[in-house]
C-alpha cells in the first residue's frame, strides 16, 4: 500500500492593503485583497481621506509588474 505523499501547503494570500495574510478574498492581477479590506473599501465614501489611501495603494497594482526590478 502506498500513497503518494502530498504536502498539504497551505498558502494564504497577503492583503495589500493591510499587509496581513488573509485566506479570504479577491484577486486583482497579482494582488490580493482581503475581505475586510474589501468590504472597507466598498463602504468608504469617496470623500473620505481613507478612500484615496485605498486608491493609491491600488494605483500600485498598474504600476508593479512593468517594471520587474524594485528596491
Ligand atoms: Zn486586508
Amino acid at each position: 500500500m502506498s500513497d503518494p505523499k502530498t504536502e498539504l501547503v497551505v498558502v494564504y494570500n497577503i492583503c495589500l492593503v493591510c499587509e496581513q495574510q488573509k485566506p479570504s478574498g479577491m484577486q486583482l492581477g497579482t494582488s490580493f485583497i482581503c475581505e475586510t479590506c474589501e468590504r472597507e473599501i466598498v463602504q468608504t465614501e469617496i470623500d473620505d481621506a481613507a478612500y484615496l489611501f485605498y486608491v493609491k495603494k491600488l494605483r500600485n497594482l498598474s504600476i508593479l509588474g512593468a517594471n520587474g526590478s524594485g528596491g
